[in-house]
């Protein structure tokens, strides 16, 4: 068997894309750990950032030696970075064989065989209407993975001004439910006890294809398959949340107790300019629902600093609306320009070390609240799926509760894959501290 190495930059769909080439090419290849060891070199990028794409030029660049003592080496460039560069990345790193958008990873063995016939380099960022991604049904040989990942939809509608998204992966297509139920059930059958359903907006699943259900029932479904334990998703957009979708938090119990829900900003004048599509008020009301229905569920968010325009006023409602919400986590980043995005253009960016200092100030915030809510915890018991031994302290155990919080703790040997209770006794800024109580796998039992 020939050997691949493949490198994934990037969100959570992208590692999704990654295993589905890894299993498109399972017939001739076998993963390996080193470029230096491989026959194909595969860089799964993203662009959604500056400072990721500019990984993938330094990465992809660094491989040149390769190509140069191995000239048989195919070397290629897929996902984002990929999609916004086209024939242009050829330019600038000439040794690279395969250059495919995120539709076109789904065409890779075809592309490799051109290759390989000396049709090569190819480029294929084509998006072709209509299309969806074909059904790759996982496998696991050995390793039994207790959590993955499920697409049920690709590409964005929404045009947030600056999101390079709808560009790089295109319009929002929805797969068929029969599809998604077929994958989930596939991955029980191999021992996941739990998934999540990723799209760039789940919440407006199914709503652009006749006959598909909408993402609640989805997630209803999904969440009924035996053997499953706990279902995640994300990302919602907060304009496309509706009581529907709240509702299974308190109703289904396999839906667990979090929501990723992006705000961005917290002052109405830069949501307006970011075409965000919802105001400060209408998201907080959309919080206070949420929190209505179900009291102890978990909010993270992403936040944007230094957005065009942005002044000192627009900043101070995000860090107030930060200290009302109270977010068990968030993601936050500076503004960067992207090509393609319709804020590259806006005039008025605001100052690197302003955005800087921004930042640092959300940190502060940030840090303070995620800390006081995790010292919240300390004392209760919480169930955790169990993921096996800590990465920190193989001497630990791992998992996560219901609210995503990890939590490292001292338990018997054996217990991956198994949903127990944890007496929380600590806490650090980013995970939990506790002790194994009991075994509490629920009566849905094996699939
Ligand atoms: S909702 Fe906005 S931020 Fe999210 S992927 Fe779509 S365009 Fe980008």
């Amino acid at each position: 068997m020939k050997k691949v190495f493949i490198r994934t930059f990037g969100c959570q769909m992208n590692e999704y894309d990654s295993e589905r080439m890894l299993l498109l090419l399972k017939d001739e290849y076998v993963p390996c750990a080193e470029p230096k060891e491989a026959d194909l070199i595969l860089v799964n990028t993203c662009s959604v950032r500056q400072k990721a794409e500019e990984k993938v030029y330094g990465l992809v660049g660094r491989l040149k030696h390769l190509k140069r003592s191995r000239p048989e080496l195919v070397i290629g460039v897929c996902g984002c970075v990929a999609q916004q560069e086209g024939e242009k990345l050829l330019k600038r790193l000439p040794h690279v064989d395969l250059v495919l958008g995120p539709q076109a990873v789904y065409r890779l063995p075809e592309a490799l065989a051109k290759v390989r016939a000396g049709e090569g380099p190819v480029v294929d960022v084509e998006f072709r209407k209509g299309f969806r991604q074909p059904l790759v049904l996982p496998e696991f040989d050995g390793h039994r993975p207790v959590k993955a990942f499920v697409t049920i939809m690709q590409g964005c509608d929404n045009f947030c001004a600056y999101c390079v998204v709808p560009h790089t992966r295109g319009r929002e297509v929805s797969r068929p439910p029969e599809e998604i139920l077929a994958e989930v059930e596939c991955l029980v059958r191999q021992g996941v006890r739990e998934v999540t359903l990723l799209g760039q907006n789940v919440n407006s699943y199914g709503r652009k294809e006749k006959g598909f259900p909408s993402f609640a029932a989805l997630l209803r479904e999904v969440a009924s398959i035996p053997g499953l334990w706990r279902v995640r998703f994300t990302t919602s957009h907060p304009k496309d949340l509706d009581e529907e979708l709240m509702r299974c938090f308190a109703e289904v119990p396999e839906v667990c107790e979090h929501l990723h829900l992006p705000v961005q900003a917290g002052s109405n004048r830069v949501l307006a300019r970011m075409n965000r599509r919802y105001t400060r008020e209408e998201y907080l009301e959309k919080v206070r629902r949420l929190r209505e229905i179900c009291p102890e569920i978990a909010l993270t968010t992403d936040i944007i600093v230094g957005f065009p325009g942005e002044t000192d006023e627009d900043f101070r409602q995000t860090l107030s609306l930060l200290e009302e919400v109270r977010y068990h986590e968030i993601f936050s980043f500076k503004y960067s320009d992207r090509p393609l995005a319709r804020s590259t253009a806006f005039e008025d960016k605001v100052p690197e070390e302003e955005k800087a200092r921004r930042l640092a100030l959300v940190h502060e915030l940030q840090n303070r609240i995620t800390r006081e809510i995790n010292e919240s915890y300390i004392g209760r018991v919480e169930e955790v799926l169990v993921e096996g031994p800590s990465p920190g302290n193989p001497e630990l155990l791992t998992g996560r509760t219901r609210t995503n919080h990890v939590v490292n703790f001292e338990g018997p040997a054996g217990l991956k894959g198994q949903l127990v209770h944890v007496l929380i006794e600590g806490c650090g800024q980013h995970s939990l501290r506790g002790r194994y109580l009991e075994t509490v796998n629920p009566p849905k039992g094996e699939a």
